[in-house]
């Protein structure tokens, strides 16, 4: 089976503008950016959608929410503030079926709600 394009970024079989990675996620930059950063944080494991989620992946989910918030300290926009969201299911507007949280802001000291 072909694998996800994300899964293919975390393995490096095809280039990703990598920003943060640790055993459990990568985070990276979007390609089709929506705000000056958008950013995507992807655990390792292949998980299609929020609607695949079990009971057992609930401290991952935390864990993603946390890389965000540590992934946001690191690039330096935490104070300006940001968006998290996840899009579930084509009607929901996902397009890639790997679990992905979007980090968007408007960057340094921009609120996001002036985009
Ligand atoms: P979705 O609509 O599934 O929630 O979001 C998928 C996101 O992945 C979109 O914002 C799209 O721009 C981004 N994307 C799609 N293909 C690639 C890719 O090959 N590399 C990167 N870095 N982002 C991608
Ligand atoms: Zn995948």
């Amino acid at each position: 089976m072909e694998e996800c394009i994300f899964c293919q970024i975390i393995k490096k079989a095809v280039p990703g503008d990598i920003v943060y990675e640790d055993d459990r996620f990568l985070a990276f930059k979007d390609i089709h950016p929506k705000a000056p950063i958008h950013l995507l944080v992807v655990p390792r494991e292949h998980i299609s959608s929020i609607n695949d989620l079990q009971e057992k992946d609930e401290g991952l989910m935390g864990a993603l929410i946390l890389t965000a918030k540590k992934v946001a300290a690191k690039e330096g926009f935490s104070d300006s503030g940001y968006k998290l969201l996840f899009n579930v299911g084509r009607g929901g507007g996902q397009l890639i079926d790997h679990i992905h949280l979007h980090i968007l802001s408007g960057g340094y000291g921009r609120p996001i709600s002036e985009i």
